[in-house]
């Protein structure tokens, strides 16, 4: 039976999963419970051309690069998604490094908003689902933010300004969660991706097994 197990896993085709919220709301706490629990779901790392603050690693924050190094990946259309701001720092999601988890089964997982959402969507298609995460109230939302304790009140502020233009994208996601129990939405997310990786289009190993099946079939 392990053996099934083993090449069932080996001919799926991996998903990316692409999770936004209005700040605050517990995108950071439930993407990394879902990593910490599932083994076969990576973090997808960006490439910035930002340097590094202290503590953050090349290869596990960020990948850091140059300009002249992201111009290249640009006129390579190397991108899946990228944030091309000409005067502050750019950030991009390379092909290579998800589609080299993608082919072998495995699932990748963002933390992206909905504009990097949209591109992904559209190189991506079907390979991407997207999850929003709704908080139970505005009031709630602040709370959550100060009790976090890590922004300064201006911050807070400036998050708070930002939250109703987010909202105004939770229509363009696959599906839609409102974060009442930290718990529960780690659940829910648990089974959306369960859900996926049952899909057909994503079990692309299924034909041979299929067809295997038959072929004992018909010598039973
Ligand atoms: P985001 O990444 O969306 O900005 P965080 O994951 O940092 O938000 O969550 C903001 C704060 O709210 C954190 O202190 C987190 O532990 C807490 N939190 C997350 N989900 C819930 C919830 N369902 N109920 C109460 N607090 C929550």
């Amino acid at each position: 039976m392990d053996e099934i197990i083993t090449r069932l896993k080996k001919v799926r085709r991996g998903a990316m999963f692409i999770i936004e919220a209005p700040s605050g709301t517990g995108k950071s706490a439930v993407v990394k419970e879902i990593l910490r629990c599932d083994p076969n779901i990576k973090f997808s790392v960006s490439v910035t051309t930002r340097k590094p603050r202290e503590g953050e690693v090349d290869g596990k924050d960020y990948y850091f690069i140059d300009d002249a190094q992201y111009n290249e990946y640009l006129k390579q259309d190397a991108f899946y998604e990228y944030v091309d701001s000409q005067y502050g720092s750019r950030y991009g999601t390379l092909r290579s490094e998800v589609d080299s988890f993608i082919n072998v089964g495995e699932d990748v997982l963002f933390d992206m908003d909905w504009a990097g959402a949209r591109q992904m969507k559209a190189k991506a298609k079907d390979d991407v689902v997207t999850i929003y995460l709704l908080p139970p109230s505005i009031k709630e939302l602040r709370s959550r933010l100060e009790n976090r304790g890590t922004d300064s009140k201006e911050t807070i502020e400036k998050r708070m300004n930002l939250t109703a233009e987010k909202l105004k994208h939770w229509n363009e996601f696959d599906y839609v969660l409102v974060n009442v129990n930290l718990e529960d939405t780690i659940k829910k997310v648990q089974r959306i991706i369960s859900g996926e990786r049952m899909k057909r289009v994503r079990q692309t190993g299924l034909q041979s097994f299929v067809d295997e099946l038959l072929e004992e079939a018909k010598h039973d």
